[in-house]
């Protein structure tokens, strides 16, 4: 079988598939795995731990969110493996109360761990190719991607769509749907980057004398009031917000926002690279000159592109709603759970909206959200599963991308080997194999 994406989504997908037995390609557009947490440097990962809402740490350490209370984890399998490779390697820091549930890592040494568990587990690698398009009759009869080489068709059964933008889907005729149901618009796009030689000290400091300047992981509104008044930033976010990161030196910045555009649009994206480097520019001289603690801190890496947050998402059996996240629904044929709130950086300009489940709440996501209606042979993870715009900003993050590539992969592995459709494997099977691989789904097989 074949997984197209490289991603979290993708990795999940390929682990799963692999470790249920079946013979597995692994096809990604870049030379490296990792998706947005290494090629967009997204980092960190969002917490999968359900939380208790207004929570403040009072140890004064301001570089991890501090509004998340104690909680459980409610996603494991292929991640949890991923975690305890990198942080054995000294990748990423264990989460909990110190980091805000989320887990900072670096981008280098998950490139790294992630072609190590792919290799241990016979995952077969094409760096380089980018799916272009279905061969006629739909992905089984064949992926067409674009190499180097030229064109090249990978044949398999079952396909998994872990592109995030839902790009094999799109090509096999699936319907999807783009941004909110009122006006289409998607969230915004983010030239992410990281700064080290940052003095944290300094920086605390600085937050001391000011504590309504800085709250959790973001701020700084006095600051860059003045810098604007200078004509030194000319921003769309009304704030600054950045991340601790396992190397005390270095902070991941995730500040500039391009709206009004959409990661499938090649002008689109054209633009937005154009735009959020210009931004980016601007804001690491704005911390260099006016933040304390980036006096002597430099630009050392952005992303390879501007974070795409949102694109399709592709029709399925069922349609993840905001009200299934934030009632904290369960369903029969659940493969994957999720904590985290609905999480809307506005479309059109500054503000995030933020909902929260109820305190220790999580929803589950059923094995039909992976299901392109009408379309076999496909199952589709990530975040372009199936969804409405508010649900997808909770279950797009990194942990839950995972999850549902892990049961996209179990899904297609069982289906290509009793040689069915994805959509006639019973969903008892998915699950059972899934905690089988050490999947949390709570309450299932
Ligand atoms: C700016 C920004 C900030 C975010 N902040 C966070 C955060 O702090 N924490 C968090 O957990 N999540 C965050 N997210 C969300 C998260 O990064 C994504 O939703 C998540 O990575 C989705 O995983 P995925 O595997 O579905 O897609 P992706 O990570 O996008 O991976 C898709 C993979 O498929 C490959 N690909 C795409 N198209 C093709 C093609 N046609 N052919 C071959 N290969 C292809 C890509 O190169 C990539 O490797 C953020 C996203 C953005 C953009």
């Amino acid at each position: 079988m074949l997984v197209v994406g490289g991603g979290p989504a993708g990795l999940g997908a390929a682990l799963g598939a692999a470790d249920a037995g079946a013979e597995v390609i692994l096809a990604e557009r870049y030379g490296f795995l990792g998706g947005n947490a290494t090629a967009a440097l997204v980092m960190p990962l969002m917490s999968f731990h359900t939380q208790r809402a207004a929570f403040e740490r009072p140890d004064g350490a301001k570089l991890f969110p501090t509004d998340h209370g104690p909680g459980e984890p409610v996603v494991a399998g292929a991640l949890a493996g991923l975690l305890r490779r990198l942080i054995a390697t000294g990748g990423a820091i264990t989460p909990g109360p110190a980091t805000g549930y989320v887990v900072p890592f670096d981008p280098e040494l998950l490139k790294l761990c992630a072609l190590e568990l792919l290799d241990e587990a016979g995952v077969r690698l094409l760096f380089h190719a980018f799916a272009s398009g279905v061969l006629a009759d739909g992905p089984r009869r064949g992926v067409v991607f674009e190499t180097k080489s030229g064109p090249i068709v990978i044949r398999a059964q079952t396909v998994v769509d872990c592109t995030g933008d839902g790009d094999i889907a799109a090509a096999a005729g699936a319907r999807f749907e783009v941004g909110r149901e009122a006006d289409g618009l998607v969230q915004p796009m983010t030239l992410m980057f990281r700064m080290v030689e940052f003095d944290r000290a300094g920086f605390e400091a600085y937050v001391r004398e000011h504590p309504d300047q800085w709250r959790g992981v973001h701020g700084l509104w006095d600051l860059i009031r003045r810098a604007a008044a200078a004509g030194e930033l000319d921003l769309p976010r009304e704030d600054i917000l950045f991340f601790g990161t396992p190397h005390a030196r270095e902070v991941s910045v995730n500040s500039t926002r391009v709206t009004g555009v959409l990661g499938t649009d090649v002008f689109d994206w054209s633009y937005a690279e154009w735009r959020s480097r210009a931004q980016l520019r601007q804001i690491v001289r704005f911390l260099q000159r006016r933040v304390p603690g980036f006096e002597r801190a430099y630009l050392a890496q952005s992303g390879v592109h501007a974070g795409v947050r949102e694109t399709r998402r592709i029709r399925g059996d069922y349609r993840l709603t905001a009200d299934d996240v934030l009632s904290a629904r369960q369903f029969d044929d659940v493969i994957a759970r999720g904590s985290y709130p609905v999480d809307i950086h506005n479309p059109k300009g500054s503000g995030t909206v933020l909902k929260r489940l109820p305190d220790g709440a999580a929803y589950d996501i059923p094995l039909r959200c992976l299901l392109p209606e009408g379309i076999d042979n496909l199952v589709v993870a990530g975040r372009c599963l199936s969804g409405s715009h508010e649900a997808h900003s909770s279950y797009r993050v990194m942990p839950i991308a995972m999850a549902t590539g892990q049961a996209a992969g179990v899904c297609a592995a069982l289906a290509t080997q009793s040689g069915i459709p994805p959509r006639a494997v019973p969903a008892g099977d998915v699950q059972a194999e899934l905690v089988r691989q050490g999947a949390d789904l709570h309450r299932a097989a």
